[in-house]
Order: structure tokens, then C-alpha cells, then sequence
């Protein structure tokens, strides 16, 4: 796949001009009383500056301070985002993170754990993509054009994650920054809106217990990098090679 359609110009779009006043800064004054804290490893993407990869974007998440029955990444990904259709069956309901349960049969030791797009480096989903639609940015980030997909599905069924979604309604009260659409496949973001502009993702923000990092894998001086260097971590079936850009520690 080419560089050309790997990188999505139209998401590139997304960058407020209050970026590029912040661009190379660590704290981003937008307006008055309005800040933006920069994540550790990149600058806030200028519009019409195209990703590049020196950066790797990823997360982290130690499980050992992920709390069984919080859902407060869930709830900040649906507000964020824009997920707050309500739908009659729950199996057609959009999911961009869910939080799982898992029980170690032989040990008995028990994991709560957010799932979401692992943003894989080889990423099935845009492989099997009759379209275009599913791509991978140059900084990592796994995307769906909307304006692309014809919701064929391929993509759902080829990831091992079963982190995308189909729209199975017409939307109201979208987030502008994020659109979305009836017919169309879904998946995290990694809230490539917000991290253009130097933020951190919502989810990440939003967990309590901090037990969320984003960053850049490729920057050895990002705690993000340091950490995975350093402390055991484990990528959801590693087995199948994919590279993922979600990482998790204590499982
Ligand atoms: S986790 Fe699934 S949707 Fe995300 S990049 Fe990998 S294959 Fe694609
Ligand atoms: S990174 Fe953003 S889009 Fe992805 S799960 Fe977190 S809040 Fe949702």
C-alpha cells in the first residue's frame, strides 16, 4: 500500500489553527482560559503537515490498576465521540472500547481490562478493505474513510479483535471533529482528533487510576517507550504478529 493512501488528508483537516500556534510548544494557549496539554513525544500537527513516521503512536495499560466495574474510559470514548444512539438490540450497538473480564482458570487471578483497536502495524482490517476505506496513517493510527466505506463488513470480520462496528441507524448530535454515519464500520480512533492537536486521548484522560498511557513508541525518551523497554508487557495474541500499538502490563 502506498504512502500516498496510507496518509488520509481529509482527517489532516482536523487541526484547528490554534495548533499551529501551539506547534513545538509543550503547553498550547488557545483562547483565554483554554489549554492544551501537549503529549510527551510529539508536537501538535500543523494543517496540511502530513504525519510522519518518527512517530508510532500507542498505549499502555497496566491492569493492575484497572478497576473491575469502572467503565470511565468507556463513557469518555461515547461522549467524546459522539456514540449516544440508543438501539433496540444491544449486539448492534457501537463499541470503540469495552471493558472485559478475564479469569485465569489455572491460577484463578482475575483482570479487568479495557479493549479497543490495537491500532495493529500490519493491520488485517485495511488488507481485506475492498475500497481504501481502512488505513493506516504514517504515525500508526488505524482510521475508516466514511466517506469511502460501502459497509461491506470485510473489515469486521478480519479483526481478531472484534474492534470495529457497524452504524446501524441515522445519527443526530455529532461531534463535528467526528463523523460518523449510518452504513458505515467504526473502530477507536485513538482520538486522532485530539491527538493532532496534542492531546491525549479521552479515555486516558478520563481513567481514574491513571492507568492509561499514550505516547510515542518511537521516541526512546517518551515514558510511554521507556516503560515498554523496561517492564514486561504483553500484546493481545502476539502470536499473530500484527505489531499492536496497544500494549498491556500485568496480564
Ligand atoms: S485491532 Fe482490528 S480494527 Fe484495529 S487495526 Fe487491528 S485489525 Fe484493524
Ligand atoms: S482513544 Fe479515543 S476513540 Fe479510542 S477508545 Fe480511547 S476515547 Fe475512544
Amino acid at each position: 500500500m502506498s504512502e500516498d493512501r496510507i496518509e488520509n488528508k481529509s482527517r489532516r483537516s482536523f487541526v484547528g489553527a490554534a495548533a499551529v500556534a501551539g506547534a513545538g510548544v509543550g503547553v498550547a494557549a488557545l483562547a483565554p482560559g483554554l489549554k492544551l496539554i501537549e503529549v510527551a513525544g510529539a508536537a501538535p500537527r500543523a494543517p496540511g503537515e502530513p504525519a510522519s513516521s518518527a512517530v508510532r503512536w500507542g498505549m499502555l495499560i497496566d491492569t493492575t490498576k484497572c478497576a473491575s466495574g469502572c467503565d470511565a474510559c468507556v463513557k469518555a470514548c461515547a461522549t467524546e465521540n459522539g456514540i449516544n444512539e440508543t438501539v433496540k438490540d444491544a449486539r448492534q450497538g457501537s463499541q470503540w472500547i469495552r471493558k472485559i473480564d478475564l479469569k485465569d482458570p489455572k491460577t484463578g487471578q482475575e483482570h479487568s481490562l479495557p479493549m479497543l483497536c490495537q491500532h495493529c502495524e500490519h493491520p488485517p482490517c485495511v488488507d481485506v478493505c475492498p475500497t481504501g476505506a481502512s488505513m493506516k496513517r504514517a504515525d500508526g493510527i488505524v482510521l475508516v474513510d466514511r466517506h469511502i466505506c460501502i459497509g461491506c463488513r470485510y473489515c469486521m470480520m478480519a479483526c481478531p479483535y472484534k474492534a470495529r462496528s457497524l452504524v446501524h441507524m441515522p445519527l443526530t448530535e455529532q461531534n463535528p471533529l467526528v463523523p460518523r454515519g449510518q452504513g458505515c464500520v467504526e473502530a477507536c480512533t485513538f482520538c486522532v482528533h485530539r491527538v493532532d492537536r496534542g492531546q491525549e486521548p479521552a479515555c486516558v484522560e478520563a481513567c481514574p487510576e491513571k492507568a492509561m498511557l499514550f505516547g510515542n513508541l518511537n521516541d526512546p525518551a517518551s515514558e510511554i517507550a521507556q516503560r515498554v523497554a523496561k517492564e514486561k508487557t504483553t500484546q493481545v495474541r502476539a502470536d499473530l504478529k500484527l505489531n499492536l500499538g496497544v500494549r498491556y502490563q500485568g496480564i
